[in-house]
């Protein structure tokens, strides 16, 4: 019995016209495997504005809520106008995304009025999760329009996580259960589910959300827990790049790449992928597809255990924004780092991410990595954090905090390759280099640098990259 799973990103869903092309794939697929599963993000920028919603509500600030569940329905409706539906389907469907919308009113209600801090977390969580409830139920009637028996599945109902609110970790064992119970019956019957990505829920119940992006991270539990044949994630580019195309006009697409490539780069800022998606699918070998819906023909990238034969080779080279501490004396890191981690915990929900940690005779350096599922303002929101910790302790804490710019590059093997380490270092030239690590994966070195030189970085290792696999 052959299973793919497919995952739909907010950029694939953000028009009528993507939604058709995403119906269009959905039917052309589904001749092809005995089952599917689909896993859905909200609609492009829907979970920014629900994000800004649960702020407006911590402040108690009912108009700014209101305004963005009313710029949320206009927008839905607008999109189930211009679908194709029967009447009576179009306005079940509408009344659905009218309880929905009041239910995150209702959400919003209850930050603004709560009084017990600890209790945020959850309920913008809650509010957060109407995104993706909107966008599979809106799939899942297209579907069934189509005479394909698509049904929405709420993620909060499969998916059972830690309580990390905001970023929080999928439980194995109990998600399988869940997937066992509810999803396999489903596809043994013959309906095509549609699962609401990014959402879980705690074994006490409390809607959770796997962080920025983590709609591939359901996409990934699922598949595995389903041993599916393959995954496909859905997106309106031709797959991942050997840099951001934003910043490296002549970046290519990479045809393919293995696991801990992409994983890799994913948490050194590729934001197309997930960082924790990748491992559950490495462990049971499911292929990973990354493809574009306006160009379903086009390969995309591959990613699968091995990629390139072990040829060392840079593939790809990404930034990310990372935090440096300096103190200008040696000595035990270890006050600092416990700070910094239950700094972390409390305002990102992650733990200790440092990257590279050096000391001299004169001064100690640490590094830490935010990885992107946190959202973009992450940096800034530990940084603020940090400061404001540090100031409770001016003098046990004689550290000064900057955003750095960490350039990684990516490929087989190459922390293990001296000549390839010293060509992409020799590469950097004049660039002054702040710190420097090679991950234990063997496939990537990064050079921590001065924002300024962050873009010249990027330029100089990116002529390294190889044109081909
Ligand atoms: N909608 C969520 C986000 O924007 C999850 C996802 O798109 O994967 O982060
Ligand atoms: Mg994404």
């Amino acid at each position: 019995m052959a299973i793919l799973t497919m995952k739909f990103g907010g950029g694939s869903l953000g028009t009528a016209k993507a939604l058709v092309q995403v119906l269009a794939i959905i039917i052309d697929e589904s001749k092809r495997w005995d089952h599917m599963l689909i896993v859905a993000s909200a609609l492009e920028g829907v979970t920014d504005m629900l994000l800004e919603a649960a702020l407006y509500a911590r402040v108690g600030d009912q108009r700014g809520y209101r305004r963005i569940a009313a710029t949320l329905r206009t927008r839905h409706m607008a999109l189930v106008d211009q679908l194709p539906f029967d009447t009576s389907d179009r306005n079940a469907l509408k009344a659905d995304i009218d309880q929905l919308l009041s239910d995150m009113l209702d959400q919003c209600q209850k930050v603004a009025k709560n009084l017990n801090d600890e209790l945020l977390p959850s309920m913008s969580d809650a509010v957060v999760a109407v995104g993706e409830r909107l966008s599979a139920r809106i799939i899942a009637a297209l579907l069934r329009q189509n005479d394909i028996r698509g049904v929405t599945v709420d993620g909060a109902e499969l998916i059972v996580t830690d309580d990390a609110h905001g970023n929080a970790n999928p439980i194995l064992q109990r998600t399988a259960e869940n997937v066992k119970d509810l999803l396999v019956p489903m596809l043994e019957r013959e309906i095509l589910p549609v699962v609401t990505g990014y959402i879980g829920a705690t074994e006490a119940g409390e809607t959770t959300t796997l962080g920025r992006g983590g709609t591939d991270f359901t996409a990934s539990v699922l598949s595995a827990l389903l041993e599916a044949d393959a995954l496909w994630i859905w997106t309106d580019v031709d797959g991942m790049m050997s840099a951001d195309p934003r910043e490296i006009t002549n970046a290519r697409v990479i045809p393919a790449l293995d696991y801990n490539e992409a994983a890799e780069l994913a948490y050194f800022g590729a934001r197309i992928l997930h960082a924790k998606m990748i491992a559950p699918l490495a462990k049971r070998a499911i292929p990973l597809r990354i493809k574009n819906i306006h160009r379903p023909h086009k390969t995309g990238t591959a990613i699968s255990l091995s990629a390139s034969g072990g040829r060392p080779v840079i593939k790809a080279v990404t930034s990310i924004q990372g935090l440096a501490l300096t103190r200008p004396t040696s000595g035990s890191m270890a006050g600092i780092t416990r700070l910094v981690g239950n700094t972390l915990f409390k305002t990102l929900g992650m733990r200790t991410e440092v990257m590279i940690a050096s000391q001299s005779s004169s001064s100690s350096f640490l590094v830490l990595v935010i990885p992107t599922s946190i959202g973009i303002d992450g940096v800034d929101r530990l940084q603020q954090a940090l400061r404001a910790k540090m100031a409770e302790y001016p003098d046990k804490m004689p550290w000064t905090i900057e955003t750095i710019s960490l350039v990684t590059a990516i490929g087989n093997n190459i922390s293990s390759s001296p000549g390839l380490l010293a060509t992409a270092l020799a590469k950097l030239d004049d660039i002054p280099i702040l710190g420097l690590a090679v991950g234990p994966s063997n496939c990537s070195v990064t050079v921590a640098v001065a924002q300024a030189d962050s873009r010249a970085a990027l330029q100089r290792i990116h002529e390294l990259t190889v044109k081909s696999g």
